[in-house]
C-alpha cells in the first residue's frame, strides 16, 4: 500500500467541495457526506507532486499535416499535430519533464492495467480564438479539479493542477493554427490518464501516463440547433449513489454504448436518459447534464430550470451545468427564472407535461454547450416539452450567453485568454 495515499480524510470533502465551486451550500453539505465520497477517505494526497513547466520540451514535428477542410470533419475524427506527455512513477513518486512532440501512437505493455480494468480517466475542455486572434479556455482550472478527482477515485497520485494546466496551455498555443476561427468552431481538448505497470492484477497501478491530444471541431449542429429524442432506459442504470458516476473515468462509457445503440434501432432515439431508483429518478444524459424548464405549479410566471442534484454522486458534475446553474442564480436571467437542484421522479415530469406546464428540456456538456430535446420516451409513450420541434427561448439565450463568454465577446473571469 502506497503510503502517500494515507493521509486521512480531511482532503477529499474539500476536493469536491472545491469542483462544486459556486452551487449551494447546501448542495455543498449533503455532498460532503455523500458515501460516494467517503470511499475516498484514504486516497486524499495533501502535496501533490509537481509537474515542472519550466523543464518542458517542444519537439516540433518535421513532417506536419496538411490541414483539410473542417467542414469534413466529424466530432474527434481529426487530431492536430502534436500531443503532450508526462509520466508518474510511484517508487519516485516524481513526473517526468513534459514533453510536446508529434502525435503518435503509443507504446504500452499489453499487461497495462489501462488495458485490462480500466485504469484511465480524462477530461473534455475547448479553446476558442475570438475575433481579434486570442486563444481562450473556458473554465479550465474546474476541469483540472474533475480530473484531480477523477484520478484519485482510481487510486492515482494527485494531480498538480496548475502545473497540468500550464502545459495544456503550453500546447495549445503551440498549435494555434489548428483552432478553426467562427460562431462554434473551436479545438476540443482531451487530457487522458491510463495506468501503464506492466503487470496483470487488480491493484493500484505503479505508472500513470497522462496525456493530452487535441482535435479541432466544428459547430455541433450544422444548421443551427437540431432537437433530438431521449429515450429513458427503465432496465440499464448508468451509476449510483456509491459508485463512481461522478468521475469520468473510461469505465462509466463502456457499457451505456449498447443501451444507446438499442435505444437508436428500437425507439429511433439519439440518445439515453439514464434514471435511478423505483421512482425512476432523472440523472442525466450519455454526456451531457439534463434540465427541464417547468412552470412553477402556484405562480406560472416563475419559470424553474431544474436539474439532478451532485448529492447522489450519480451523475457527473458538469462544467457546463455549473456555469448554466450560477448564470441563473447571478440573476442572469431575470428574477422569473429559477435554478432548481433537486430529484425528480419521472412522474413529475409526466404530470407537468399533462398540466401544460413542462416548457422546455435541453442538455449541457461541452461539446454540444446546449442540446434541445424534443421529446423523451417513457414507458411506451412520448413526453413533449410545449416547445416541441423548435428551441425554446430559455434554451437559446442560455446558448448565446455562455457563448458570448466562450469566444470573449462579452468580458467574464470564466474566460481565460492564453496570449
Ligand atoms: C463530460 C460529461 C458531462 C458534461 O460535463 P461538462 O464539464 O459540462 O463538459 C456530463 N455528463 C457526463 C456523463 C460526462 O461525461
Amino acid at each position: 500500500m502506497n503510503r502517500r495515499f494515507l493521509k486521512g480524510n480531511s482532503g477529499s470533502s474539500c476536493l469536491f467541495n472545491n469542483l462544486a465551486g459556486s452551487t449551494s451550500t447546501k448542495t455543498k453539505t449533503l455532498a460532503a457526506t455523500a458515501s460516494s465520497y467517503r470511499a475516498l477517505g484514504s486516497v486524499a494526497a495533501a502535496d501533490p507532486p509537481k509537474i515542472d513547466v519550466s523543464k518542458l520540451v517542444i519537439k516540433k514535428t518535421k513532417t506536419p499535416k496538411r490541414k483539410g477542410d473542417l467542414e469534413s470533419y466529424l466530432f474527434g475524427r481529426v487530431m492536430s499535430d502534436h500531443m503532450l506527455e508526462i509520466t508518474w512513477n510511484n517508487r519516485t513518486n516524481t513526473w517526468t519533464n513534459p514533453v510536446i512532440s508529434e502525435h503518435k501512437p503509443l507504446e504500452i505493455s499489453p499487461a497495462a492495467p489501462c488495458l485490462h480494468y480500466g485504469i484511465q480517466c480524462f477530461e473534455g475542455m475547448k479553446a476558442y480564438k475570438d475575433d481579434k486572434g486570442t486563444i481562450r479556455m473556458f473554465r479550465p482550472d474546474m476541469n483540472m479539479k474533475r480530473m484531480n478527482y477523477s484520478m484519485q477515485r482510481l487510486a492515482m497520485p494527485s494531480l498538480d493542477q496548475e502545473g497540468f494546466l500550464e502545459c495544456i496551455k503550453e500546447l495549445v498555443r503551440c498549435e494555434g493554427d489548428w483552432i478553426p476561427v467562427g460562431k462554434g468552431y473551436s479545438i476540443y481538448i482531451r487530457p487522458t490518464a491510463i495506468g501503464i505497470s506492466p503487470h496483470l492484477g487488480v491493484q493500484e497501478t505503479e505508472d500513470v501516463k497522462l496525456f493530452v491530444i487535441l482535435s479541432p471541431s466544428g459547430p455541433y449542429f450544422k444548421s443551427g440547433f437540431s432537437p433530438v429524442r431521449l429515450f429513458a432506459d427503465t432496465d440499464n442504470v448508468r451509476a449510483w449513489p456509491g459508485g463512481a458516476g461522478n468521475a469520468k473515468v473510461g469505465g462509466n462509457y463502456a457499457p451505456s454504448i449498447a443501451p444507446a445503440r438499442n435505444a437508436m434501432i428500437e425507439h429511433g432515439c439519439q440518445q439515453v436518459l439514464w434514471l435511478f431508483g423505483e421512482d425512476h429518478e432523472v440523472t442525466e444524459v450519455g454526456a451531457m447534464n439534463i434540465f427541464f424548464v417547468v412552470k412553477n405549479k402556484e405562480n406560472p410566471k416563475v419559470l424553474e430550470v431544474i436539474t439532478a442534484p451532485l448529492s447522489r454522486g450519480d451523475i457527473l458534475p458538469g462544467v457546463t451545468r455549473d456555469s448554466i446553474l450560477t448564470m441563473i442564480k447571478d440573476g442572469t436571467m431575470g428574477t422569473d427564472v429559477v435554478a432548481v437542484e433537486k430529484s425528480l421522479p419521472m412522474r413529475e415530469i409526466v404530470e407537468a407535461e399533462s398540466d401544460g406546464r413542462l416548457v422546455e428540456i435541453f442538455g449541457a456538456g461541452t461539446a454540444a454547450v446546449l442540446q434541445p430535446v424534443k421529446g423523451i420516451v417513457y414507458q411506451g409513450k412520448e413526453i413533449n416539452p410545449s416547445s416541441g420541434e423548435k428551441v425554446g427561448q430559455i434554451t437559446e439565450v442560455l446558448y448565446q450567453k455562455l457563448h458570448d463568454i466562450q469566444y470573449g465577446v462579452t468580458d467574464h473571469p470564466w474566460s481565460v485568454s492564453l496570449n
